[in-house]
């Protein structure tokens, strides 16, 4: 085992899209977007359609206009969660220390897998890596290095199929020729600023006094200061059984400031979370919504049913309100994110009186479940029609 943390970032390339592919592979090549005309938002994009200008998330109008040519395909519900899963299985076989960051995104600590050193850790990355694309179809970028900072940076260097290792001792020279805007945390309007005053790479931090880094960056000096030196000491944290929730986020290449558009971002989220809640015959209670801007900074706002539930119905009235308590600063939103937690064991305990319009209900979201899980044709969803 290698005496340093062997960290990896694993970090699925235009996931929705290549989802979509792997099931309609004549369309590899083609300019192609996942996103709806009625939801109105590109959710993920092709990189041919990104070379076109089309970025996420993005209103489907717009995206027709700077790209004619871009092939619309509707968002699957279901799918996505369930390659998902699949992918993260996949990592497990490797190593239980599997943080599952996002849909389509986690670390992985490959500590317990005894690799005796570096060429053995780009082997097995190398092979998950093809086991992915063999298995399921998903091409996935991946960086590693001695902790999640630097290992996230990697894996988005050299997108798609990225691999990018980082020898243990060489993580601040890694970064250093890199552009600032590289740094989490660092969003268009700090990068410009900071470019305004000299600081356009991650290296060019270190060239600073303390005094005047603490006059560039405010209070956050310290922090960034162990960014740019490639310093992190988060540990790989794996979801512990009994304290499962079940989450997305999703962070926006261009901060966004629409609500309408956040809204249709959240309950898609919900829409993609609640079947997992289901198939897994659980039921939660409490949803709870994150936001973050450009900043870096974050707010939360969550609620609780009187009763916990496995349905859409009671928790999409809940998006708004939520939204707009959590979103109080009104600045455009770097990233946003939806949890579903305080999961009970389900069936539901039925109501004497609510009984039959909530069996109903769950009888109509388990038909909408199996024919989402039957292939990519489905376009059904849960929600206010019923
Ligand atoms: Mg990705």
């Amino acid at each position: 085992m290698p005496a340093t943390a062997v960290i990896v970032h694993l970090d699925a390339d235009a996931f929705f899209v290549s989802c979509e592919l792997a099931l309609k592979p004549e369309l590899r090549g083609t300019k192609c977007a996942v996103g709806g005309r009625e939801r109105g938002i590109i959710s993920s994009a092709s990189y041919e359609a990104r070379a076109c200008g089309v970025y996420t998330p993005m209103p489907t109008s717009r995206a027709l206009q700077v790209c004619p040519e871009l092939i619309l395909l509707p968002h699957t519900f279901g799918l996505y969660s369930r390659v998902s899963k699949r992918m993260f299985d996949l990592c497990e076989t490797l190593t239980p220390l599997v943080q599952r960051n996002s849909i389509d995104e986690g670390y992985l600590d490959l500590g317990p897998c005894g690799l005796a050193d570096a060429p053995a850790v780009t082997a097995a990355m190398r092979g998950l890596q093809a086991r992915i694309w063999d298995e399921l179809s998903i091409p996935v970028s991946i960086g590693i290095a001695t902790n999640k900072l630097v290992a996230q940076i990697a894996s988005k260097l050299r997108k798609p199929r990225g691999f990018v290792a980082v020898e243990p001792g060489s993580e601040a020279a890694f970064l250093a020729p890199l552009d600032i805007g590289k740094l989490p945390g660092v969003g268009t309007k700090t990068e410009a600023a900071l470019k305004a005053r000299g600081v356009a790479t991650i290296g060019a931090v270190l060239t600073r006094s303390d005094s005047e880094l603490a006059a560039i960056f405010g209070d956050g000096w310290r922090a960034m200061l162990a960014m740019a030196r490639g310093e992190d000491f988060r540990p790989v944290e794996v979801d512990r059984e009994d304290a499962k929730s079940y989450s997305q986020q999703e962070t926006f290449g261009a901060d966004i400031a629409e609500f309408a558009a956040i809204e249709r971002v959240v309950k898609r989220m919900i829409d993609e979370l609640l079947p997992q809640v289901r198939a897994d015959g659980k039921r939660a209670r409490t949803l709870t919504l994150k936001v973050r801007y450009g900043d870096f900074t974050q707010e939360t706002a969550g609620r609780s049913l009187a009763e916990a539930s496995d349905l859409e119905a009671p928790f999409y009235p809940l998006v708004e309100p939520l939204l707009r308590k959590a979103w109080t600063r009104r600045r455009p939103l770097r990233l946003v994110g939806a949890r579903f937690s305080g999961i009970e064991e389900g069936p539901a305990q039925l109501d004497l009186f609510a009984a039959e319009g909530d069996e109903k209900r769950r009888r109509l979201a388990a038909v909408l479940d199996r024919l989402n899980a039957g292939g990519g044709t489905a376009r059904v969803r849960h929600g206010h029609q019923i």
